[in-house]
């Protein structure tokens, strides 16, 4: 895995890169998918696309809806609240595979939750033979269940895959020891085990999801995704983001 050496040339085959709704999400309009936002991602996609790597998309759907705040805020049941946390994913997706068709990408939406008219059951075998076609495959729905989070999915499908790395795209660019907003002297890691995370407390992922990439030794690199070409930094294994290993 060279995702994160800067300079090497790229040996990733196969990624995952999980977007959470938030990135969609226009922080000034406060529209949920911005179109703009939705275009420059989609960019970013093809241009690594466009290297020959292959690349599973797991998308979130907390620009829209999430399960626990559907509990706190307007008293939905949590199951009731993660299903339309799911429901919201495959919206972001459908979203996702537009854009990027229109700019020539071959694509399929894959859903946990049945959904035939609007995207491909989940299918683990289809999911590789659409990757080995060269298809972007978003995978939507979550894990299909109740309790869990697009963080989870990411690092189930990746490891079902056998994708080489996790690229976490977020809006902060790395890992740091402290919430750098609060704290000007935190200190940013470039790399840290999955043990040293655990023991700092750091927060990479949810626990679920984090504990499953530690079992399978999946590696996730934490990176800004609105730096200038974020994505494709990340596959080219320049020095971006925090790499968790
Ligand atoms: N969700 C779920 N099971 C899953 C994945 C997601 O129940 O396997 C629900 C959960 O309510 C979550 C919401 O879908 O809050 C949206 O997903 P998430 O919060 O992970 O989205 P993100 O924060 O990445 O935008």
């Amino acid at each position: 895995m060279q995702a994160s050496s800067e300079g090497s040339e790229t040996r990733v085959k196969r990624i995952v890169l999980k977007l959470s709704g938030e990135v969609l999400r226009c922080s000034k309009s406060g529209e949920t998918i911005d179109g703009t936002i939705l275009h420059d991602v989609c960019k970013q996609v093809k241009s690594v696309y466009d290297l020959g790597i292959e690349i599973g998309l797991v998308v979130g759907g907390g620009n829209i809806f999430r399960g626990l705040s559907g509990v706190e805020k307007r008293g939905v049941a949590r199951t009731t609240g993660d299903y339309m946390g799911m429901m919201a994913t495959v919206i972001n997706g459908m979203a996702l595979m537009d854009c990027l068709e229109k700019m020539e990408v071959p694509v399929r939406v894959l859903s946990a939750i049945e959904m035939n008219k609007v995207a491909e059951p989940y299918i683990l075998r289809r999911a590789t033979r659409h990757l080995e076609k060269k298809r972007v495959v978003i995978f939507v729905g979550g894990t299909g269940n109740p309790y869990f989070s697009t963080d989870t999915t990411a690092a189930l499908r990746a490891s079902e895959i056998g994708a080489e790395v996790i690229l976490k795209a977020t809006k902060v660019d790395g890992i740091y020891d402290k919430d750098p907003v609060k704290h000007p002297d935190a200190v940013k890691f470039d790399k840290i085990s999955f043990a040293e995370a655990l023991k700092l407390r750091l927060k990479v992922m949810d626990a679920t999801a984090f504990a499953l990439c530690q079992d399978n030794k999946m590696p996730i690199l934490v990176f800004n995704m609105n730096q200038e070409g974020g994505i494709k930094q990340a596959v080219l294994g320049k020095k971006i983001g925090t790499l968790v290993s």
